[in-house]
């Protein structure tokens, strides 16, 4: 299997050739050059397997350059009930991925209970393995450079903690998180794993990270990397629990089944269409945003329309609130045919910029508008009040307490699923990480598993520093 770029202008590379690379050299993103097809007779014999040995089903499929022996030794090691033991206190962790009935014909599928309770842990912890594989085989080391808000930054740490031949270095914006985020990351004592609490707010420390990466020389000589969520191996990691949950919400591999996803950065709901692509029998792919709403525009009048960082909301879902989507490159790869110069025509003006109110692109008037359907996509948008509004009916009706992002995904899922399907929202955080709003719609205090009680006393481990490039490169090369 080898990898192509949307923008058509690259080498096909390996899996691990592309392992710990960001963006193809002609700015695309990488894709297999065709999806492998998951056939009747394989949907029945995966049916009932275990998450790991699921995964390396799936994955054998993708990552064809690691030897078998290999790769099932490393799906083993990141899958366990011990690693995925961290969230709600009544769940099978022996499942990795719970599937728990709400109603009938809905059901939430837990993707939350990994050690940073996000679902962003489904595929970090993944990588983090992959990562310290391939270093090891090459002699190489990776320094990763990143800065975060929130919920990637932590699901990076808890990967790569302890790993051989890799040190993260993260930024955050001094004193902008919660206590219970602050704690999450800062409390982690491992030598390889450098908390930056940057003085400024979170644009100053991405900006940070950009002058660092534009510094060629710099980079190469200090082996900077990173883990974005353009990364192939996230991607692949997440295509696993669409077939997972799948299986667990059907008895036969005859029916059809809609998945609700709370979209950011289109990684997410990126797999679900590759799992639909392969051969997985999903009748709908229900993409919910927030008051950030570009994609669900897209989805419903053919125009996309990014809206740049000075537009974009600070929301109740905040691992929602993009201005672009990132992955969205691979679909419309898809969407127009695989044809890369079209892409390249259409991230032109995605790429410079285009003015708040104008449109980066538009299919409607196109034969692409006209193809969209066969890609089962629906799409709808949640607010502020819907998410209190879900959170207190979900509590209220199943005693069950959803986070703020997977509220949004039910919100959009009920209103936009096809009658007689049974709909799977995906579970993306556990309440305990949003606890403010959960005590504006509930008033009473989130739940927080057991392993997270008191985090928030423990030591800390942080570097505080000023905006300053200069400094930080100087902090970096002291420390690699
Ligand atoms: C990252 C994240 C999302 C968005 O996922 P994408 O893959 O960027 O679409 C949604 N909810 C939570 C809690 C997240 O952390």
């Amino acid at each position: 299997m080898k990898y192509i770029s949307t923008r058509g202008q690259s080498p096909a590379k390996t899996f691990t050739e592309i392992l710990l690379g960001g963006l193809a050299p002609d700015g695309g993103l990488y894709l297999p050059e065709q999806y492998p097809q998951v056939s009747r007779a394989e949907l029945d014999a995966w049916r009932d397997l275990s998450y790991a040995d699921l995964a390396f089903a799936v994955l054998s499929k993708f990552a064809t350059d690691i030897p078998a022996d290999d790769l099932k030794a490393i799906l083993d090691k990141t899958y366990t009930a011990e690693v995925y033991s961290n969230g709600r206190a009544d769940s099978d962790f022996s499942q990795i991925t719970p599937l728990r009935k709400l109603d009938n014909n809905v059901y939430l599928l837990e993707l939350s209970n990994g050690p940073t309770l996000a679902f962003k842990d489904m595929a970090m912890q993944l990588l983090g393995n992959l990562f310290e594989y391939a270093l090891d085989k090459q002699h190489q080391e990776l320094n990763i450079l990143g800065a975060t808000s929130g919920d990637t930054g932590s699901a990076a740490e808890y990967a790569m903690r302890g790993k051989r031949g890799i040190r993260v270095f993260m930024l955050s914006p001094n004193g902008k998180m919660s206590a219970f985020q602050r704690a999450q990351m800062y409390s982690l004592q491992d030598p390889n794993i450098y908390n930056i609490a940057i003085n400024g707010m979170f644009d100053d420390a991405q900006d940070m990270v950009k002058a660092v990466s534009n510094d060629h020389a710099y980079k190469a000589a200090h082996k900077i990397g990173t883990v974005n969520s353009i990364n192939w191996g996230r991607v692949s990691a997440q295509i696993v629990y669409y077939f997972k949950g799948y299986f667990a919400a059907t008895k036969s591999n005859d029916e059809e089944v809609a998945f609700s996803v709370p979209s950011g950065n289109f990684g997410n709901i990126c797999a679900g269409h590759i799992a639909r692509m392969m051969g997985l029998p999903i009748g709908q792919l229900i993409l919910a945003t927030n008051e950030n709403d570009v994609l669900d525009e897209f989805f419903r009048t053919g125009i996309y329309r990014p809206r740049g960082t000075a537009h974009t909301y600070e929301t109740s879902s905040p691992s929602m609130d993009i201005s672009k989507a990132s992955n969205f490159e691979r679909f419309v790869y898809d969407l127009v045919g695989r044809d890369g110069a079209k892409v390249r025509e259409f991230w032109k003006k995605v790429d410079a910029g285009a003015a708040p109110d104008e449109a980066a692109f538009d299919i409607k008037h196109t034969d692409y508008w006209n193809a969209l359907p066969k890609f089962g996509f629906a799409s709808g948008k949640s607010t502020h009040l819907d998410r209190l509004k879900t959170i207190r009916e979900l509590w209220e009706e199943y005693g069950v307490m959803v986070d703020t992002h997977t509220a949004d995904g039910l919100k959009v899922g009920l209103e936009q699923r096809r009658p007689g399907l049974p709909l799977i929202c995906l579970e993306t955080a556990l309440p305990a990480k949003f606890a403010e709003t959960i005590r504006e719609a509930l008033g009473r205090e989130s739940e927080r598993p057991e392993s997270m009680v008191g985090i928030e006393d423990l030591p800390q481990r942080v570097e505080v520093m000023d905006a300053d490039v200069a400094t930080l490169k100087a902090f970096i090369s002291a420390n690699v």
